[in-house]
This record gives C-alpha cells, structure tokens and sequence, in this order.
C-alpha cells in the first residue's frame, strides 16, 4: 500500500494550496458578500484545470483521477471557508464526469468545453420542492414527443440556477419518465422554463433556486444514458460528488483548526497561553485526530471510484456505496465541530466577522441539512448495505 503521491500530483496539489491562499483566502468574504465567485477567479482556475477537472481532455477537462481530484477539493475547501467556490467546483467536476461518462457526443462537444472553460455552469437538479430525499416518488416527468422530450414539473434548492442563468450552461435533471427515469441537460435558458432565487444563509458565492418546466423541450441529444434508465446515472453522479463534498469538508475541518492552532499558541488567560490548558489542547488533539481519520477515508473512497466507478466497473458497488455514505456522514459532521469548537476557543472574538469562523460555519452547514444527500440518507445507504435490502424501511 503506498500512501505516497506521484511527483506530478505533489506539484499539482501544491500549485492548488496557492491558489487557495494567495486567491481564494483573500476573496473569500467578497465572494460571500457580493454573492458571486468572481470572473477573474474562475478563469484562474479554469487555467489551473480545476473546472469539471475529471471531464477528458478531447472534452476540454483534465481527465483527473478520483483522487487528483478529491486533492484539489481539499484545497479548495480549505482555501475559501464560505464552500461556495468548493460547491462550484464539486458539481462541474461531479456531474461533468457524468455527462463526459454517459451523454450523447453532441451534447458532450456542446456543453462540456465551456464549462471547463468557466464560460457556463453545469449541476444537478433532482430536488422538487414536495422532498429530496425520497427521490423515487418526484413528480417532474417527461416524455418523448418525436426527437426531443417534454419536461414538466418543478425542482427547489438547486445550486447554480442564477450562474446558469447569468454564463448559460443548466442542469442534469431527473425526471419520471413512462418507463422508469430520464435524465436530462436542461439548459437554464430555455424557452417555458422559469427561475426562482430563495436566500440562503451561507455558501452565498454561489445561488440557490427553482426551476418550474412548463412543458419545456429537451433535444435528445441531451438524453443523458438511455432512456428510462436515468436513476442509475444519477445514483453514479451523487457517488462521486458526495466523495468530493467530503474531500471539501475536510478541508474546511483543516482551515479551521489552524486558525485555532494559531490562537492556542497565541491568547493568554490566567497567566498562560491557552494552549497550555488541557481543555482545549486535548479537544485540538481529538479533533486532529477525527480529522486525519476522515481525510484517509475519503482519500480511500476517491481510490474505491477510480478503481471501479470511474471504469464502469459495478462489482464493488457495496463497498463503493459504504466508503462514500460513511465518509459524506462523517466528513460534515466533524468539519462543522471543528468550526464550533474553535469558535468556543476565540470566546466572544469567534463570533465576530473579523475570525471569520461563522462563514465556515454557515457553509458547512448546507452539507449537514441536506445538500448532496442528508445524513439520514447516508445511515439509510449504510443501512441497507450492512443489514441488507430487507431492512430498508421502505420500499
Ligand atoms: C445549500 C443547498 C444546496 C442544494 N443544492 C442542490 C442541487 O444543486 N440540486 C438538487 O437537486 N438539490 C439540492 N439541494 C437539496 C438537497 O439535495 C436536499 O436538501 C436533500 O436531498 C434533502 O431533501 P429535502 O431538503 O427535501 O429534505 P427531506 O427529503 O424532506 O428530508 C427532511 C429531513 O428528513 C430526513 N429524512 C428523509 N427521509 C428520511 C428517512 N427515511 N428516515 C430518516 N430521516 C429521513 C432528511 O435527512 C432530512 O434531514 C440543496 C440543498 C441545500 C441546503
């Protein structure tokens, strides 16, 4: 088992770490306040290649591996606290590997080099404003009428509606179909198809919205899979994104306990250096510890997904499916502890704007209430893979 990274994806992960701090951390409160990642940022990392990175060159990706991939997520993640910059980056690189994996050439060629240029967004609407969770029973449906479908329906909390709006670009969208599910590229510009903007809370450098199809036309070329066939692709999508998401906590988890390492080191109470007490030093090292257990395990679920996911290979799927669904249980969780505790640690300066503490914070939140899949669903595909099938509550 060798741990160690190849020269080439050493100099790639140190060329992200820069962009992180030098660009990233000195952006981060602009993208949250302004409600955008700028221009010249994504442009930045469309030349580092991190736009959609596992998407194949003859595409205009970098045809990264899992783990070249999760790497740079890290980063990421670590360079701008609020994730909204991790967000955009997870979902091109997620849902760009699933239209580069199972779209038609013509829908490849048309939508994915702009993407990996930053010139168009590109994510994932499954959402629908009656649940996320229990995707089985949406109601957005669509059906063929000659060479093109027909969608009708309505999706809530979906990441990048205003991007796609505002660079063009859309959605992979699940829909009900007379034979099962089709996944369709939505393009946000659509004729009969309309946005709505909810304000969020945090991530807020990237939006979060609806789109309502009022029989909106689809060509089939943007068939995504074959037809009636589409919850698998979409199943394979959250599989990857879910492992990047974890790999962008981890980050988070990492920024923030440097930020509290600095302070332990630095702030006297009662004569001493608070580091000095074994409160906080020992809540450092458990946190340290839960970290570093974390990032393996998500470094794992990245090698399970080049191993067999990204090479169509089905016959690990158990494996694959409790590497991720535990790693994307854990990975929030303790990201979001380590943000708090240090918070406690900085006492009243932690709930300032001035630490910066509260926009990880609030980013990491949108991880543990549902984005991606809520933790539930995580025990749930936990569940069924260590009791089996007949222990799902629900059929
Ligand atoms: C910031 C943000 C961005 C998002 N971006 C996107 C996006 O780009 N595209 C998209 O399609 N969606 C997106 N979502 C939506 C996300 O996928 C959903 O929030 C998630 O799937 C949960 O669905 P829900 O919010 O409708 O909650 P529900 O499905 O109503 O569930 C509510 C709660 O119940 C729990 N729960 C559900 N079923 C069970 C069960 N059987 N047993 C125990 N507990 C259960 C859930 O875990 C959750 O905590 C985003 C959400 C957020 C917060």
């Amino acid at each position: 088992m060798d741990f160690e990274l190849s020269d080439e994806e050493e100099a790639f992960r140190t060329a992200v770490r820069q962009f992180g701090d030098c660009v990233l951390r000195a952006r981060e409160r602009e993208i949250d306040t302004s409600g955008r990642i700028p221009e010249e940022v994504l442009d930045e990392m469309a030349h580092l290649g991190l736009l959609a990175m596992p998407v194949s060159a003859e595409h205009g990706g970098m045809g990264a591996s899992a783990v070249l991939t999760e790497l740079a997520a890290e980063e990421v993640g670590r360079g701008d606290f609020s994730m909204a910059t991790a967000v955009f980056f997870l979902l091109e690189a997620g849902w760009g590997y699933i239209l580069d994996r199972h779209g038609t050439e013509a829908a490849k060629k048309e939508v994915l080099p702009s993407v990996c240029a930053g010139k168009a967004f590109l994510g994932i609407a499954t959402t629908e404003p009656t649940g996320g969770s229990d995707l089985a029973h949406m109601r957005t449906r669509s059906r063929r009428d000659g060479a093109e479908f027909v969608v009708h329906g309505e999706k809530a909390f979906v990441s990048g509606v205003e991007e796609a709006k505002r660079m063009g670009g859309g959605h992979l969208t699940l829909t009900r179909a007379a034979n099962g599910f089709n996944f369709v590229y939505v393009p946000t510009r659509s004729e009969r198809l309309s946005t709505q903007k909810f304000e969020n809370m945090g991530r807020m450098g990237i939006s979060t919205g609806g789109l309502t199809y009022d029989d909106v036309r689809v060509p089939e070329r943007f068939l995504i899979g074959s037809e009636g066939k589409g919850f698998d692709c979409a199943m394979e999508g959250f599989t990857v994104a879910r492992t990047f998401v974890s790999a962008a906590c981890v980050g988070a988890a990492e920024r923030a306990l440097e930020i509290g390492t600095a302070y332990l080191k630095e702030r006297e109470v009662f004569g001493a250096r608070l580091g000095k007490f074994e409160g906080p030093q020992f809540e450092l090292v458990d946190l340290y510890t839960q970290v570093e257990a974390v990032k393996w395990q998500c470094r794992r679920a990245a090698w399970l997904l080049d191993r067999y996911t990204l090479r169509g290979d089905a016959s690990h799927r158990s494996e694959v499916d409790k590497a991720v669904a535990s790693v994307k249980l854990a990975a929030p969780q303790i990201a979001f502890d380590c943000v708090k505790r240090v918070m406690m640690w900085h006492g009243a300066a932690g709930y300032t704007k001035d630490v910066g503490l509260e926009l990880g914070l609030r980013g990491i939140m949108s991880y543990l209430v549902g984005a991606e899949g809520g933790l539930n669903i995580m025990r749930i595909i936990l569940g069924r893979e260590l009791l089996g099938r007949d222990f799902v509550p629900y059929h």
